[in-house]
């Protein structure tokens, strides 16, 4: 978990003074939002993680979000039809900047066993994704790891990061529109 303490600092007396990213980075790396999106078996172990013996509250993440607006963080846990493909995405667009994505298990990331004409081949034939998390299905303590690297990347980030080509491409590249603000239109 971030502390302050972990903040490049310079100090004086009765001052600390230290960069704005960092500091804003910090705050939400310590109170992401996750929306689950769980269709099958791992929806479960993502319920175990949530529970009191994993507690993924003690990283500022109790809440849970089942409006994407109020989410930073899309948890994608299960099984993913193509069928359903186009409802993840529309999903994924609506959640507001800055957004994360965190696939669960290997149905998430690949299909896993089911290489069927049904099934989409992961998650990412549709939408970006920041961490995957291998198993199936991964262990709760698999997933708070990836939890924990969707941590380390959004302390590692830059606020001009969701305005630079570098991101529209990305986005273009999954047929995502964004305005100025990097939000898809
Ligand atoms: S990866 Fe395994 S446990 Fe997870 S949804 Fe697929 S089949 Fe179920």
């Amino acid at each position: 978990m971030g502390k302050i303490e972990d903040l490049e600092t310079i100090n004086g007396e009765g001052y600390q003074l230290t960069n704005l990213d960092k500091a804003i980075a910090l705050a939400r790396a310590n109170s992401v939002w996750p929306l689950p999106f769980a269709t099958s078996c791992c929806g479960i172990e993502f319920m175990a993680t949530m529970g009191s013996a994993y507690d993924l509250s003690r990283f500022g993440m109790e809440r849970m979000s089942f409006t994407p607006r109020q989410a930073d963080l899309l948890i994608v846990a299960g099984t993913i039809s193509k069928k359903l493909g186009p409802v993840l995405k529309r999903v994924y667009e609506q959640m507001a900047e800055p957004k994360w994505v965190l696939s669960v298990g290997a149905c998430a990331c690949s299909g896993g066993i089911f290489d069927t004409y049904s099934v989409l081949q992961g998650i990412d034939r549709i939408i970006p994704v920041d961490v995957y998390v291998p198993g199936c299905p991964p262990r709760p303590e698999q997933i708070i790891e990836g939890v924990m690297n969707i941590h380390e990347l959004v302390k590692k980030e830059s606020n001009r990061r969701r305005y630079s080509e570098e991101y529209k491409h990305l986005m273009n590249s999954y047929q995502i529109d964004i305005d100025q603000h990097g939000e898809a239109k």
